[in-house]
C-alpha cells in the first residue's frame, strides 16, 4: 500500500517484508521471523516514520511551516524528522544535546544539514529542558511558532502512528520483539496488537525497567497485559557495545544477510537469542521480531564492521 503524504508520495510500505531467520532455526520454536521496517526508507528507516507520520499530517493540516524536535548527535529520530519535513515542505529545527557540538560531528548531523534542518546546540543542562513549558515556550518564539515534536516522537500521535505497525502484523504470530527507547513504539504496538499476542521489550539501556510506568500509564486498560521489558542485554548502557556484540552483528549478518544496528536492534537479538538458548519460548511460539531500522547510526562504528554492511 502507499502511503500518500498530502501531495507527496514518500514512503511504500510494500517495500516492508517479513522474512526467515535461519540462524534461529535450529531452535525449538515453531519459527523465528524478522519484520523489516528497516526497508521502508533509507532515512527515515523503521519506526521513526511511523511515529512522525501523524504529527506531521498535523503539522499540515493546521498550517505551521516548519517542526522542531529534539535528539543527540547519532539520533535515528533526528535524521528522519528531517527528511520527512523536507519531503513535506515543512522546515526542521533540530535542537542539538551538547553546547560542544556542530554540523560536522557526526554524520547524523551533516545528514540533517544537507536535509535542509537547521540545527541549534544546546548544553545538556539545557536540554534538560526540553519538556518544560517556559523552555518550550521560549524555542517556539525563538523560531516562529513551529510544531513542536517531544524527542523520539513520544507523544500521542507518535502512539498512534505506531500502533499502525500492528497492522503489518499477521495474527499468527504470538511473541512479537521490538527494542525500545522512549517505548512510544511498545506502547502503540501494545495498544494495537490483539491482547493474546505477547509483545516484549527490549532496552539498550541501564535500568531500562523505569519504562514499565509510562507503559501503564499510557496502555488500554483492556491491553495493559501480556507485555514484559527486558534490560540485561544493555552491554553497559545506552550507545555502548563491545567485542561480542559487533561479532554477533558480523555473524547475523553473514548467515541470515540481515544487518542490525549497533544501537538497538542487536543488542534486541542477542537477547532474543538468549531466550531462545534458555528454552523461554514454548515450543508452539511463533516469533516475529521487529527491524525498527537506525541503521544510519552504524556509520559510528563502521571500522569495526564487516565491510558486507552497507553503511549510507
Ligand atoms: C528510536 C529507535 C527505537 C526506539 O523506539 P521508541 O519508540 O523510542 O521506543 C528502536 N529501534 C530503533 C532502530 C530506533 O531508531
Amino acid at each position: 500500500m502507499k502511503i500518500i503524504f498530502g501531495s507527496m508520495d514518500i514512503i511504500d510500505e510494500s517495500n516492508i517484508l517479513i522474512v526467515p531467520i535461519p540462524s534461529l532455526s535450529k531452535y525449538d520454536v515453531a519459527s523465528v521471523n524478522m519484520l523489516r521496517l528497516d526497508m521502508l526508507h533509507p532515512v527515515i528507516s523503521g519506526n521513526k516514520w511511523y511515529k512522525l507520520k501523524y504529527n506531521i499530517e498535523y503539522a499540515r493540516a493546521n498550517n505551521y511551516k516548519s517542526i522542531l524536535s529534539f535528539g543527540g548527535s547519532y539520533s535515528n529520530h533526528l535524521v528522519a524528522t528531517a527528511a520527512a519535513a523536507r519531503q513535506n515542505n515543512l522546515q526542521a529545527i533540530g535542537i542539538v544535546r551538547g553546547d560542544y557540538l556542530n554540523a560536522s560531528s557526526s554524520k547524523t548531523l551533516q545528514d540533517c544539514t544537507s536535509l535542509g534542518m537547521h540545527l541549534k546546540f544546546i548544553s545538556k543542562r539545557d536540554y534538560e529542558k526540553k519538556t518544560d513549558e517556559d523552555f518550550l515556550n521560549e524555542l517556539s518564539a525563538a523560531f516562529d511558532h513551529p510544531f513542536i515534536i517531544p524527542e523520539g516522537g513520544a507523544n500521542e500521535l507518535g502512539r498512534k502512528g505506531a500502533g499502525d505497525i500492528a497492522l503489518l502484523i499477521p495474527e499468527k504470530y504470538d511473541y512479537i520483539c521490538v527494542s525500545v527507547g522512549t517505548a512510544t513504539s511498545f506502547i502503540g504496538l501494545r495498544n494495537a496488537l490483539n491482547a493474546n499476542q505477547k509483545l516484549f521489550g527490549f532496552a539498550p539501556m541501564k535500568g531500562g525497567k523505569y519504562l514499565e510506568s509510562d507503559i501503564e500509564k499510557y496502555t488500554l486498560k483492556e491491553k495493559n497485559t501480556n507485555w514484559q521489558l527486558f534490560d540485561e542485554w544493555n552491554f553497559g548502557g545506552f550507545g555502548k557495545w563491545d567485542q561480542e556484540l559487533v561479532q554477533f552483528m558480523n555473524s547475523f549478518l553473514e548467515q541470515n544477510h540481515l544487518p542490525l544496528d549497533i544501537v538497538y536492534t542487536a543488542k534486541m537479538m542477542f537477547g532474543v537469542e538468549a531466550l531462545l538458548q534458555q528454552d523461554f519460548f514454548p515450543k508452539s511460539a511463533k516469533i516475529l521480531c521487529i527491524h525498527t531500522g537506525g541503521l544510519q547510526g552504524n556509520n559510528s562504528v563502521k571500522e569495526f564492521l564487516s565491510p558486507n554492511f552497507t553503511v549510507s
